[in-house]
């Protein structure tokens, strides 16, 4: 890259799992790096390596107060995003939410500068319609436990569309639908680290309901691809637009792929159904097909290797073990490279 094209980019949420490996890949780019994240689910752990690099700066800070920073590009992913951690702290959840998206549309708006938005598919809640498509409105409960964040990213996409109605600002709205790999926290509680986890621990698979809810998983490296397509769309497209893998998995199907991979013995046990649990989830990507000419790349098992071969390092002799090591993993896409 030439130095004239090198941008400096604000990554908010920049130590979690899928900041990690956005602050990689744009470093990887040429660009320069202002990671801001208050380390409420990230960890130094995560970009530990990048600190040496003279192009990456660490700002510890809270998103849901306002930040004075001179940056070309913004991608706003500060929040977390396991049903566990963000309904631990609720409100922090809608504070770093909708207080975090009016911040960062806010130093967008002074200077001029694109800014993404990680929105979810939670946005859909519990489906009525299916697979996902962008037009559809969506069935959320807005006063249940996970309304603290659906809603929250729900009112974070209508500032997004409002600032750029009214402020005519270059927002780009990526409906993340779930996404694995290497560096989710080991402790993090969602679907596939829990399982991986629990699988290379030798404990029993903790199946919620009965396993017939199903999701779509994606690739880390196939979301860092969609995001940095979505942010070089032109000024004219904002989304949002669905990113994701659109093949669909029960959990049942899940866990046992989990342990025929992980060659675990583990059983499989069933818990109850945390509520508001949705029921089917599957993203129509023919809006990322047309706009990004994008879709995923990477297949369910290969992905699951590679996640699996990262988790190995926390488990011991049949023991989970609590605190991770600093992490040197190189994704997918960099070893395929
Ligand atoms: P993560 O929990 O690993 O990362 C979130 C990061 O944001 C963490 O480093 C955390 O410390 C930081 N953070 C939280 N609150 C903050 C605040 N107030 N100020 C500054 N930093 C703060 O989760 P992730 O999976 O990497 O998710 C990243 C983004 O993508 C989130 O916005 C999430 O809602 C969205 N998303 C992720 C998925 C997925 O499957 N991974 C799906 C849909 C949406
Ligand atoms: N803001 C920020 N950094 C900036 C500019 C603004 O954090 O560089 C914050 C600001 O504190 C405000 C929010 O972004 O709370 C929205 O800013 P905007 O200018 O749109 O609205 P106003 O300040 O007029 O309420
Ligand atoms: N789940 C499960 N066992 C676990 C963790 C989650 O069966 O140990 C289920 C959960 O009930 C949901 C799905 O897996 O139906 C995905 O959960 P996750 O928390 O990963 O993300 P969500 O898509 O619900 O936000």
């Amino acid at each position: 890259m030439k130095e004239c094209d090198s941008k400096r980019i604000l990554v908010t949420g920049g130590a979690g799992f899928l900041g990690s490996h956005l602050c990689e890949s744009l470093l990887a780019q040429g660009h320069e790096v202002l990671c801001v994240d208050n380390f409420y689910t990230g960890s130094k752990r995560n970009i530990a390596h990048l600190l040496a690099e003279p192009r990456f700066e660490l700002l510890r800070h809270d998103v849901a107060f306002p930040l004075y920073v001179e940056v070309d590009e913004i991608y706003n992913l500060a929040c977390p995003a396991s049903p566990v951690h963000y309904q631990n702290d609720p409100v922090q959840t809608i504070k770093t939410s909708v207080h975090g998206a009016l911040n960062m549309l806010g130093l967008a708006k002074r200077l001029k500068a694109p800014v993404l938005q990680a929105s979810t598919s939670e946005v859909y809640g519990d489906p009525q319609v299916h697979p996902q498509k962008e037009d559809y409105w969506g069935h959320v409960n807005p006063i249940g436990q996970r309304a603290c964040y659906d809603e929250g990213k729900r009112c974070a996409e209508t500032l997004f569309m409002d600032y750029r109605r009214q402020h005519r600002l270059n927002v780009k709205i990526a409906r993340i639908f779930n996404t694995y790999g290497p560096r989710m926290h080991p402790n993090d509680g969602r679907v596939v680290s829990n399982f991986i986890m629990q699988a290379l621990a030798g404990q029993p698979l903790t199946v919620y309901g009965d396993g017939s809810q199903t999701r779509s998983f994606c690739y880390v490296d196939d979301m860092i691809a969609a995001f940095d397509r979505l942010m070089r769309t032109p000024d004219g497209f904002g989304g949002p637009v669905n990113l994701g893998n659109p093949v669909e998995h029960t959990m049942l199907e899940l866990a046992e792929r989990i342990i025929a991979l992980s060659r675990s013995r583990s059983a499989i046990v069933f818990k109850p159904l945390p509520s508001d649990d949705p029921a089917r989830r599957r993203p129509d990507i023919a809006l990322a097909r047309a706009v990004l000419q994008w879709e995923p790349k990477v297949g369910l098992d290969e992905g699951l290797e590679c996640t699996i071969d990262y988790f190995r390092q926390f488990v011991k002799e049949g023991d989970a073990l609590a605190i991770p090591p600093a992490t040197q993993e190189r994704s997918l896409h960099a070893q395929a490279k």
